[in-house]
């Protein structure tokens, strides 16, 4: 999808700090992080939203999370994984992505 901006940062057309990849999902860092680590997995493929993806590829989404975790030496600590869906979740950009955050205790509930 052209006119989908994360489609745009997996083709390398939109330039983004990316962490790791495997074959089917890319890991880049938030452009406005909300923690010391905040790192944003998605499928290279484009799917709107998390209950879109087929169970084999959302587990890869998972993999890549927890492997992005211990890169990023926060496995251990603790971190938090999150799939914004739609309006009422707060998603902002209508291509999935997991958000891999830690580095800092988060509160709960969330806002
Ligand atoms: P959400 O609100 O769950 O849809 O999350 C979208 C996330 O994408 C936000 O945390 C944004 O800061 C992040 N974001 C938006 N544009 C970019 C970009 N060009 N590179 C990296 N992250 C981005
Ligand atoms: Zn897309």
């Amino acid at each position: 999808m052209t006119d989908c901006l994360f489609c745009r940062i997996v083709a390398g057309e939109i330039p983004a700090t990316v962490v790791t990849e495997t074959e089917t999902t890319l890991a880049f860092r938030d452009i406005d992080p909300k923690a010391p680590t905040h790192v944003l997995v998605i499928p290279k493929e484009h799917h709107r939203e998390i209950g879109d993806v087929e169970p084999q590829l959302a587990g890869e989404i998972l993999a890549t999370a927890h492997q992005v975790a211990k890169s990023e030496g926060i496995d251990a600590s603790g971190y938090r994984l999150v799939f914004n869906t739609g309006e009422d979740g707060g998603q902002t950009v209508f291509h999935v992505h997991c958000h891999v955050l830690g580095g800092r205790g988060l509160s709960w509930p969330p806002g």
